[in-house]
């Protein structure tokens, strides 16, 4: 799990895992698809010796243009390639990609940056660290525009070795985040954060649709939507701490009793429209209630998570 991809039949590799002698590395990105596209191009664009490959032809043409090196197979990629970033469609493709290509890989350092279950993510660490492989797994919470700009991360877990010695060069992408040794752990930030994404979707789609039948266009909504949910993320600190003191009947929080989401239920309705998302929250809600714990703060609604009915 943590060979040094320096340390074996990579033909310049030097001890401070810089490929080149002069800040740069050698690195190889299998994948051009929206995402892997626009991380070869960072990679390109500031001046790392970067060879990429793709399944179907034409997609390397746009970087090649910039500089890059376009390899005819997978495996000559990774044969170019110290550091080896694998951005696919999902975790059968990686493997599809990558099994019959383990001995290449083996002693070089390989960063899956494919979206996969934290599971996945822990067969793959698994099977690289037999295969003498230096795995790192990644979750970029971004879109590909966002690559490199403001406001984009990525997540990562697996081999710290890799992640310290490549760290400059991921931080080309947005600003890198490590979780730890367990590969798993990247991927489940990254779902733990998207799961909170969607939710949040679905509260604003909940109430675009609610505004709609009176007229209130989506636009228009959004535009009192955003401040005030982003305002609303300042609670965020106040509940995680009743959470993680683990009690929720200190003094001057909002109770689950006074938090009863009847009125807004029956708003949805009157309107016509559905009430899916709210009545989820209401659920959670009810289920605390229902157990004798009206009086306690709303961050009680998480035990309904943690433990499920
Ligand atoms: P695309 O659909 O644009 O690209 C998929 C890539 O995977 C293509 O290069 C495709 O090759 C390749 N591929 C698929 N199946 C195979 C296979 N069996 N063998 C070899 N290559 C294969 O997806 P993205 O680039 O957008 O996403 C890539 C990864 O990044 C995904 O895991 C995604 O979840 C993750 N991600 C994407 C984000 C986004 O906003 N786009 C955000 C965060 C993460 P070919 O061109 O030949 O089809």
């Amino acid at each position: 799990m943590t060979t040094d991809s320096n340390s074996n039949s990579n033909s310049n590799g030097n001890s401070n895992g810089n490929s080149n002698g002069d800040g740069s590395f050698r690195v190889s990105v299998l994948g051009l698809g929206a995402m892997g596209g626009a991380l070869a191009t960072a990679l390109v664009k500031a001046g790392h010796t970067t060879t990429v490959w793709n399944r179907s032809p034409g997609k390397a043409d746009g970087l090649v243009a910039l500089g890059a090196r376009a390899a005819a197979t997978a495996g000559d990629a990774i044969r170019a390639g110290d550091l080896v970033i694998v951005c696919l469609l999902d975790h059968a493709s990686v493997h599809e990609v990558l099994d019959p290509l383990s001995g290449d890989l083996a002693g070089r350092a390989l960063v899956n940056v494919t979206t996969t279950s934290p599971e996945q993510s822990r067969e793959l660490a698994a099977w690289a660290d037999r295969a003498g492989i230096a795995h790192l797994d990644g979750g970029i919470m971004a879109v590909p525009q966002m690559i490199g700009g403001p406001g984009s991360s990525v997540l990562y877990s697996g081999s710290a070795e890799v992640f310290q010695r490549y760290e400059p060069l991921l931080d080309l992408w947005g600003s890198s985040a490590y979780f730890g040794e367990d590969a798993g752990l990247a991927s489940l930030y990254d779902l733990a954060l998207l799961a909170g994404m969607y939710v949040m979707f679905a509260g604003f789609m909940q109430g675009a649709a609610m505004v709609a039948p009176a007229g209130v266009s989506a636009r228009e909504f959004a535009a009192r939507a955003a401040p005030w949910l982003t305002a609303m993320t300042g609670s965020f600190q106040g509940f995680a701490e009743v959470i993680d003191g683990g009690d929720y009947t200190v003094e001057g929080q909002q109770s689950l009793d006074f938090s009863d989401l009847g009125d807004i239920l029956a708003a949805g309705s009157a309107q016509g429209v559905g009430t899916g998302p709210v009545a989820m929250v209401q659920e959670l809600i009810r289920r605390q209630v229902d157990a004798g714990h009206g009086a306690e703060g709303f961050a009680r609604i998480f035990e309904s998570v943690r433990r499920p009915a």
